[in-house]
């Protein structure tokens, strides 16, 4: 319906689900109108994802008290909707055999010091970018190339806006910035068929989630979606970047922290309450 605010929580199911996701789901949901929370499953990394941590992970969100509509969409399902994606961005990128040494071995050539790296970890140097997207082989990532895709926007920058960050100014990139700081984004992985970043763009658009909660963790990524979004003519949502939930020692919690898993609260015989208040919530 019109004026619905839609929003979703996108767990990777490689682990248990700990103190920071549950902020992340509660993040979304209470922003959400009744029955547009949803739940979305990333398992696109066949080799970290696990049947029993997607299970866990119904499990801990039900006993937070959480709901959300049926049926769940998960990553796995949807490559054919990634190939179409793909297919589209095809004229505007191109196929890729670097590999991580490779890539270091070019920038460091005129570079002292510390090597450039975006929110992807090193700036792509652009190596592969003559080449041909017929030229495409099996152990080839796809990248988008991006001075391109500027250009066939038309824009000359990109930009968000996020309820949290400065709320009421845009944050935005030009295509200089854009390459400087980020550098020709992979759409397609190896043996993956996708990237994180198309994945997400495309299944955002799919379920019509206009409001993107998620960890400042991703802010610099947003970036990158966007880009996207105005390649494939989608929307672009509003962000609310949240604040990070980081243990004693102040470092941001990861699926390894297995003494914040919420199962662990749980069977230490927290209640769904607790969790709240340590969330402060
Ligand atoms: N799947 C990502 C994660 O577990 C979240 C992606 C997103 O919210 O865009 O960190």
């Amino acid at each position: 319906m019109a004026g619905d605010t839609v929003t979703r929580f996108a767990p990777s199911p490689t682990g248990l689900l700990h103190l920071g996701h549950a902020y992340a789901a509660f993040a979304a949901e209470r922003k959400a109108t009744p029955g547009k929370f949803l739940l979305r499953i990333e398992d696109i990394d066949r080799d970290r994802c696990k049947p029993e941590f997607e299970a866990a992970i119904y499990e801990d969100l039900h006993w937070l008290g959480l709901d959300w509509p049926l049926p769940v969409m998960r990553q796995s399902d949807r490559m054919a909707a990634y190939h179409a994606a793909l297919d589209r961005l095809a004229p505007l990128s191109y196929p890729c055999r670097c590999r991580r040494g490779d890539i270091r071995a070019a920038l460091s050539a005129p570079q002292e010091g510390s090597l450039p790296a975006g929110p992807d970890g090193l700036i792509y140097p652009g190596t592969c970018r003559h080449r041909p997207m017929s030229d495409a082989g099996p152990d080839d990532v796809i990248r988008l190339d991006v001075a391109r895709a500027f250009e066939a926007l038309g824009l000359e920058r990109i930009s968000f806006r996020d309820r949290e960050i400065m709320p009421g100014h845009d944050h935005a990139l030009t295509r200089d910035e854009f390459l400087d700081g980020i550098g020709d984004v992979i759409l397609s992985r190896r043996g993956m068929g996708t990237s994180y970043h198309l994945a997400v763009v495309v299944d955002d658009a799919a379920q019509q989630i206009n409001l993107i909660t998620r960890g400042k963790d991703l802010f610099d990524s947003t970036y990158i979606h966007v880009l996207i979004q105005k390649l494939l003519q989608y929307r672009t949502p509003v962000y609310h970047h949240h604040r990070l939930i980081r243990d004693d020692a102040g470092k941001r919690l990861a699926k390894r922290d297995d003494a914040r898993a919420i199962r662990a609260f749980r069977q230490d015989g927290a209640t769904p309450d607790d969790i709240r208040r340590l969330l402060a919530l």
